[in-house]
């Protein structure tokens, strides 16, 4: 066998428990066995091979979730090519860039975004084929009939005979791109190597994590975050994985009662939206072991009341630059740290480096470094910025932290998003945190404007409760009650909701730029 990437991970367990169930279709509960889901990679392998699918071309997916996309994963994996998993909700204009910038030259993409993909296409000339893949729902009422006909078409087109190329650790696998949080999006590349380590990192926290587990796929499988904390882990180890196409928290809830799921990650918007659901207090979740939250900070009143719901709750920490996973609060210190995102990963050295790259002391702020073999290679075609995030072995993640004397980190906000306010430093997250401890406080963004007299003044935008009865100066004089005056908000905006990427993460450019006045524009 010459295949060592993460394709062989399926042959392996095909060879050894073939008939355990890998992936589970939530709507049209379809099921498919560690062997059907190798024999069918091997298939769809072949297809692309056959259509002129090199090693290293990439191939794009602007995919809902769905198990079919799990297989283009492993067939593209198996093929030594580079799978591009590009944002749906991004705009027709964004996933032309993310194409172009890619150079794919073939895509899949869901029946739904038929009208986004022929936008976003245009004007390529690298685009040699585009399948569609059906949705869930369709999949379900046509039991492979017309819709579900392009991609099975082109799978059963594969010859069944294993593609065999050589695949060492050192090659890409996924070009990942980043959120777009802070900028436009970066293309992160991973290799197989990463994904076998942050797989390792995954379990190294999780002892608990075995063939029996079942998790569910919610997260968009085009974020690293439901790609890497738990899919691709659970497939590494022979577990099962329930995919959903939609995130909606009640039928969230209802599907871990019904499949059984032991393990679950989110992203702290999504659990959010479960703390709050109603349903929470009646579900069935006998089941759930765990559930982890990660890719942005949640809310310790998020936290409290899935604890208090009786789930083991914690946080992880990561980034598509790490594959993702970095850091993370083994779930018994979580009431003795709250707040932390834990310690490092078993592969992965942290440290902490002030604006000249040197190491801070214990408890001060810097940027943190991460070093280990789930560190990403690099960003496409980006030579410079390449340069400027991974030097001397060390990745700069932009993010800010310290750490205690214990080795326990915890993050205090991103450097781009830091306010610096009359020569003091404010951390928006520290803000928002005890924001977040009013009862009429639904969501809050704590951001810095510039300001002729303090250089920046903390400015927080606030979506209230429904009927709430608080104003936006009694918000104001509410939180500086409770926080040092000079990082209470001078101004508090109250607006319906907050621009959000797909993955939930605030987008604190867009209300800088909105609502920072005319020399906000500035970029950081
Ligand atoms: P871009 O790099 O394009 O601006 P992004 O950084 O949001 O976007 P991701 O790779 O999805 O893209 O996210 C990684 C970032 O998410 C981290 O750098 C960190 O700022 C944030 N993050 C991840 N986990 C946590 C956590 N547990 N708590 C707070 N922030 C987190
Ligand atoms: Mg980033």
């Amino acid at each position: 066998m010459t295949d060592r990437g993460y394709g062989s991970w399926l042959t392996q367990h095909a060879l050894r428990n073939g008939q355990r169930t890998a992936l589970v279709d939530d709507v049209g509960g379809a099921v498919t066995t560690y062997s059907q889901l190798e024999t069918r990679t091997n298939q769809l392998a072949a297809a692309l091979d056959a259509n002129g699918v090199q090693r290293g071309d990439r191939v794009a997916m602007l995919l809902l979730n769905s198990p079919q996309m799990m297989e283009i994963y492993f067939a593209v994996a198996k093929l030594g090519a580079i799978a591009v998993p590009v944002n749906f909700r991004l705009h027709a204009s964004e996933v032309a860039y993310v194409l172009e910038d890619s150079g794919s030259s073939f895509l899949f993409h869901s029946t739904a975004f038929a009208e986004l993909a022929a936008d976003a296409t245009a004007d390529n000339r690298r685009i040699q084929r585009s399948v569609m893949v059906p949705t869930l729902a369709e999949r379900a009422t046509t039991s492979g009939g017309d819709s579900a006909g392009d991609y099975e078409e082109f799978l059963a087109g594969g010859s069944p005979e294993r593609v065999e190329r050589e695949i060492s650790h050192d090659d890409i696998c996924v070009l990942m791109y980043t959120s777009g949080t802070t900028g436009r999006p970066k293309g992160a590349m991973l290799t197989h190597g990463n994904f076998f380590y942050n797989a390792v990192n995954g379990m190294g926290f999780d002892s608990g994590l075995g063939r029996t587990d079942i998790t569910i796929s919610a997260a968009p499988l085009f974020h690293i975050g439901a790609l890497g904390v738990h899919t691709l882990p659970f497939l590494f180890i022979g577990a099962q994985v329930v995919i959903t196409e939609a995130f909606a928290p009640d039928a969230w809830l209802e599907a871990v009662s019904r499949h059984k799921v032991t393990k679950a990650f989110l992203v702290p918007a999504m659990w959010a939206a479960v703390a709050q659901s109603g349903a929470l207090q009646t579900a069935d979740l006998s089941t759930l072991r765990s559930g982890i939250s990660g890719g942005a900070p949640c809310p310790i009143t998020v936290i409290t009341a899935l604890r208090e719901a009786g789930m083991e709750f914690t946080e992880g920490f990561g980034m598509t630059e790490t594959a993702p996973i970095a850091a993370c609060l083994q779930p018994e210190d979580v009431v003795a740290h709250a707040g932390s995102i834990g310690r490092p990963a078993q592969f992965n050295d942290f440290r902490i480096v002030d604006e000249e790259g040197v190491q801070v002391p214990t408890g001060e702020v810097g940027e943190l470094c991460v070093r280990g073999p789930n560190v990403f290679i690099g960003y496409w075609n980006k030579p410079d910025e390449t340069a400027n995030a991974l030097r001397n072995g060390w990745f700069h993640t932009g993010d800010l932290a310290h750490v205690d004397e214990e080795g326990f980190y915890t993050l205090v906000d991103r450097k781009k998003d830091m306010v610096i306010t009359g020569g003091e430093n404010v951390y928006p997250i520290e803000v928002e945190q005890v924001m977040y401890q009013h009862p009429e406080v639904r969501e809050v963004a704590v951001i810095g404007v510039p300001d002729a007299k303090w250089g920046e003044r903390v400015m927080a935008v606030v979506v209230l409760t429904e009927g709430a009865s608080v104003d936006a100066d009694g918000l104001r004089q509410w939180t500086r009650g409770r926080i040092a005056h000079f990082k209470a908000p001078s101004e508090v905006v109250l607006v319906d909701e907050l621009p959000r990427t797909a993955t939930g993460k605030l987008l604190k450019r867009n209300l800088r730029q909105e609502l920072g006045g005319p020399d906000a524009a500035v970029s950081r």
